[in-house]
């Protein structure tokens, strides 16, 4: 039995296509199999060694990419079914978001992207699409994933504008249009989005707070978090004691994600009615996202975003983490664009096919940014005979 969905879903038995036509699974749907080959991706497994915020060596319990994907699709999935909408399109979504991400979080994407310059930069939504469409090697018939279109659409969340004419000169009316034309993609695509956001506002104030860099009393100055502590406290007022500080911090997390749940869910239906979309077109064409938050809550949780931002981003002990992981990412590129041999057999191969300077240094930037920190660190000790983390 196939779910009933709203008309404004994806349909779960109907895609616009994959790039390299296949015959359908007996028991899934098409968005399910998506998916189902995510999740047996080589790139997904990596994310577990990917830094979110905290470098993997910094504690066990730390989100990493990969706990913070699991999260986000969680988040996606429980905002999705009472919206009406494919669940498994925007679970599929989710767990890909980052498969794109270099070691060292933003840190190493930045670095990286600073390396590109003038080879055509690097964006990390649209590696997530070079992972699914070209880098996983894993079946006889084609490279990469072969998902559906609609997969590939919510992956690619934002895109410059250059990059978007390079994509739509490869595949015209593709995946890129919509940044061309300025049409919206689908709910689910917006839905995974605005999970992510969620997602890492929360889990930030948790890894935060562990890692002793923010306090309790320092989030008290951000009106989300502040209110629902309160509230927490009042309801519980034993929980005060020191030894249950970590019970009072994950209550107060627990409801403030709830609260930003219910606001997306009823915002978005409110949404959704005001424009009168009934299809899937309608919401390509409609001119607005139309899955969002209310404006008071777009306020607050921009505010705990801006807190995070300043307090915890840019603590100097994890800007001190993040120049070390730079400095790995900036070597690491600069040494394999001298000498492409020293990379994975695979990649050497493809460099020494490689046309352009252009075409070497985007070889370099694919394999630099599959990395894990650790593979990161360990392989700019073996260049350069320094060891930047542990
Ligand atoms: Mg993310």
């Amino acid at each position: 039995m196939l779910p009933l969905l709203s008309s404004w879903a994806c349909p779960v038995d109907q895609t616009r296509g994959r790039r390299f036509a296949e015959t359908p699974a007996p028991t899934r749907t098409e968005h399910q199999r998506d998916r189902d080959r995510i999740v047996h991706s080589s790139a997904f497994r990596r994310l577990v060694y990917k830094t979110q915020v905290f470098v993997n060596h910094e504690g066990d319990l730390f989100r990493t990419r990969l706990t913070h994907s699991l999260e986000v699709a969680q988040l996606g999935r429980s905002i999705a079914r009472p919206l009406g909408l494919n669940e498994d399109l925007v679970e599929a979504i989710c767990l890909a978001h980052d498969l794109g991400h270099t070691p060292f979080g933003h840190a190493g994407q930045d670095a990286l992207n600073t390396c590109m310059q003038g080879f055509g930069g690097f964006e990390h939504n649209l590696q997530s699409l070079r992972v699914v469409d070209t880098l996983e090697e894993r079946y006889p018939q084609f490279d990469g994933l072969n998902l559906t279109f609609e997969t590939r659409e919510g992956i690619l969340k934002h895109c410059s504008r250059a990059n978007a004419l390079r994509l739509e000169a490869q595949e015209p009316g593709g995946v890129a249009a919509r940044f061309l034309t300025g049409h919206q993609t689908s709910l689910e695509g917006q839905l995974a989005n605005l999970a992510d956001a969620i997602a890492y506002n929360a889990h930030d104030v948790d890894d935060g707070v562990r890692s002793g860099l923010i306090s309790v009393e320092q989030l008290q100055t951000v009106p989300l978090f502040a209110h629902f502590y309160a509230q927490t406290l009042a309801d519980f007022p034993q929980l005060a004691q020191a030894a249950t500080q970590r019970r009072l911090l994950y209550e107060t997390i627990r409801r403030m994600l709830s609260e930003q749940v219910y606001d997306v869910i009823a915002t978005t239906r409110q949404r959704i009615d005001q424009a009168g979309v009934h299809s899937v077109d309608d919401v390509r064409t409609c001119g607005q996202r139309l899955v969002s938050f209310s404006d008071g809550m777009q306020t607050q949780s921009q505010a705990l975003k801006h807190f995070l931002f300043h307090q915890l981003y840019r603590h100097p002990q994890v800007m001190h983490t993040m120049d070390a992981a730079q400095q790995i990412v900036q070597e690491l590129f600069a040494a394999y664009t001298q000498q492409p041999t020293m990379m994975k057999a695979r990649y050497a191969l493809r460099a020494q096919q490689a046309q352009s300077e252009a075409g070497v240094a985007r070889v370099v930037a694919d394999f630099v940014a599959g990395m894990t920190d650790r593979y990161a660190a360990k392989e700019h000790e073996r260049l350069t005979g320094q060891r930047l983390l542990p």
